[in-house]
C-alpha cells in the first residue's frame, strides 16, 4: 500500500529504516546472504565510536542510513553487481497498442517472438507523458508519486510544475517515490539514461550516473548509438540499467491523428530504431544477459474540434487557480462550499464531461490522494477537451483521457534471459513494470508501491520471488 500524498511533499521518500523493516521474509534472507550485509557488520564496531572509513564507500540500502552514499554509485558498480543481469528500458512515447497490428513492424514482431507482447499497457490517469512515464519508472500511481499532470499546481508549495520548464523537470523536490534508476544506484548498480522523464532530477539525492538534459533535437539514431556505447564499457563502469526515449510516434499522432494511414511513417521509423537497437545489443559479448523492455506511456485518440468545452463560458473562475493538463482541468478553489457550488454549476451544464470533487473521482482512476490534483477536476469524455478559450486549430490527436479506454492503451513487449519466448498476455497496468524490472535486475524493489510482481510473474521462465 503506497503512502498518502500531501501537498508539497508528494511522497516522503521511504527512509532506509522503513525499507528494511518492511522487507518480506524472502528479501531479508537475500539480505543476509549479501556481501554488503556482512560488510555492514564489519563496519559496526568503528561506527559505535566514529563514522569510520569503510562507511562511505559502498552504496547500499541494506546497511542503514550511516552508510548510504548520497550520490549513488559514483559511476562504479559494486563488485556484487557484476553478476547481475542488464535491463534496457525503451519508451516510444504515444505508441498506441493497435499500431503494432496496423503497420509493418518487423522488429517489434521479432521482439514479441523472442519474448512477450501484452495486448496493451494500461496507462495511468491522466494518460500524459510525465505522469505516465514516472508511473512506469516507480510502480506508483500519480497520486502517490506526485507528478499528477504534465502541469499542475501545488497549493502547499504555492508553485506550479510545468514539464516544459527544465528547472522543474530537474528539481527533485517535485518528484516522489523511488524510480528504478534510484533503486539501482542506491544498491550499487550503475544506471544510465538517454532521456526518460525524471532522469534529469536529483531524486532522494540520486541521479543516474549518465543522463542527458532533454533535447528533442538529438537524432534518434544517435540515442541508440550512445546506449550501445554505454553497454560496451568495462564491466566495472558498465550500466546495468539503461533508459531510452523517443517522441517521434507521439508527435505524429498529435499532428496527423492516430487513425490516419500517414502514421505508418513514424511507426515504421520507430520499428527501424528498435531494429538498430536489437542488432546493437546482439553484438555485445554479454547480449544473453540483457533484457529489453519496450513500453509506451499512453495511446492517442482523435480530437473532435466541435466538442471543446470552454470552462469560462460556464462558471466564474475568479480567485480559482485553474490548470489545464491535457484535455482535463484542475480547479484549486481552497474553499469547500465554493468547490461544491462549482461542481454543481458545472454539472448542471456539462455535456460530454463531468466535474468531480477530488474525493469523488472514480476509484478506478486512482486519482485522489494528492492535493496537487485540485479541489474540483473536470474530466471530459474521449475526444473532448476542456479549455480556457476555444482553440481554433486543435491538434488532430490527443491523449490524457481515462487510461482504461482502448485508445489510451500503450504497448509492452519484453524479451530476455528470464522471459519465456512467444507469449501473448492480456493488457496490463503500467505500475507493474517497476517490480518486473527490479526482479530482472536482481534488485530489492521499493516495497511501498502500487504495482505487484505477481501480475507479470507468469512471463518469467523460473519465477524468482524476492
Ligand atoms: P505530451 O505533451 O504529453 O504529448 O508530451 C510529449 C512531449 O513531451 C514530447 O513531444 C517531448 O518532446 C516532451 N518530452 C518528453 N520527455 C521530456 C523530458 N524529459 N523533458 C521535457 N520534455 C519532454
Ligand atoms: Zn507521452
Ligand atoms: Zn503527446
Amino acid at each position: 500500500m503506497a503512502p498518502d500524498v500531501g501537498g508539497s511533499n508528494p511522497l516522503t521518500h521511504p527512509t532506509i529504516t522503513q525499507v528494511r523493516s518492511s522487507y518480506p521474509r524472502t528479501m531479508r534472507s537475500n539480505l543476509f546472504r549479501s556481501r554488503r550485509f556482512w560488510l555492514a557488520w564489519l563496519c559496526l564496531p568503528p561506527l559505535l565510536f566514529t563514522v569510520g572509513n569503510c562507511v562511505d564507500t559502498t552504496p547500499s540500502v541494506a546497511q542503514g542510513p550511516a552508510v548510504l552514499t548520497p550520490k549513488g554509485t559514483g559511476g562504479h558498480n559494486d563488485p556484487s553487481i557484476l553478476t547481475h543481469p542488464y535491463v534496457v528500458l525503451v519508451s516510444f512515447d504515444g505508441f498506441r497498442s493497435d499500431y503494432l497490428d496496423r503497420f509493418e513492424t518487423p522488429s517489434f514482431d521479432r521482439l514479441a517472438r523472442a519474448g512477450v507482447r501484452a495486448e496493451g499497457l494500461i496507462s495511468v490517469f491522466p494518460s500524459l507523458t510525465f505522469p505516465g512515464h514516472y508511473s512506469i519508472a516507480t510502480g506508483l500511481y500519480p497520486e502517490h508519486h506526485g507528478i499528477v499532470g504534465n502541469r499542475f499546481y501545488d497549493p502547499v508549495r504555492t508553485d506550479e510544475f510545468n514539464y516544459r520548464d527544465s528547472d522543474d523537470a530537474r528539481d527533485g523536490s517535485w518528484w516522489g517515490g523511488e524510480p528504478i534508476w534510484v533503486t539501482a544506484e542506491t544498491q550499487g548498480m550503475v544506471a544510465a539514461a538517454f532521456f526518460f522523464p525524471g532522469t534529469e532530477a536529483t531524486i532522494a539525492n540520486i541521479r543516474p550516473t549518465d543522463w542527458r538534459p532533454y533535447d528533442a533535437s538529438v537524432a534518434n539514431a544517435e540515442r541508440v548509438r550512445q546506449v550501445i556505447n554505454w553497454l560496451t564499457r568495462p564491466a566495472d563502469r558498465r550500466p546495468h540499467l539503461v533508459t531510452l526515449y523517443f517522441s517521434l510516434v507521439d508527435r505524429a499522432g498529435h499532428d496527423l491523428g492516430p487513425d490516419t494511414p500517414g502514421m505508418s511513417r513514424a511507426v515504421e521509423g520507430a520499428d527501424r530504431l528498435l531494429g538498430q537497437l536489437m542488432d546493437g545489443l546482439n553484438t555485445l559479448p554479454h547480449s544473453k544477459e540483457v533484457s529489453l523492455i519496450v513500453v509506451s506511456d499512453h495511446g492517442m485518440a482523435p480530437i473532435d474540434p466541435e466538442r471543446q468545452i470552454v470552462v469560462r463560458d460556464l462558471v466564474d473562475l475568479k480567485g480559482v487557480k485553474a490548470v489545464a493538463t491535457g484535455p482535463t482541468m484542475s480547479l484549486h478553489v481552497g474553499d469547500d462550499q465554493r468547490s461544491h457550488l462549482l461542481r454543481d454549476t458545472l454539472n448542471g451544464q456539462l455535456v460530454n464531461a463531468r466535474a468531480y470533487l477530488r474525493a469523488e473521482i472514480p476509484v478506478h482512476l486512482h486519482h485522489r490522494a494528492s492535493q496537487r490534483i485540485g479541489d474540483v477536476v473536470v474530466i471530459p469524455d474521449e475526444g473532448v477537451q476542456i479549455r480556457f478559450q476555444r482553440d481554433a486549430s486543435p491538434p488532430a490527436g490527443m491523449h490524457g483521457w481515462d487510461p482504461t479506454l482502448p485508445s489510451m492503451h500503450g504497448i509492452l513487449l519484453a524479451s530476455g534471459p528470464r522471459i519465456r519466448a512467444g507469449q501473448r498476455i492480456p493488457a496490463v497496468e503500467s505500475v507493474h513494470v517497476y517490480p518486473l524490472m527490479a526482479n530482472l535486475l536482481d534488485l530489492v524493489p521499493n516495497p511501498n508501491i502500487d504495482g505487484d510482481l505477481n501480475v507479470l510473474i507468469g512471463i518469467l521462465k523460473v519465477p524468482v520471488l524476492r
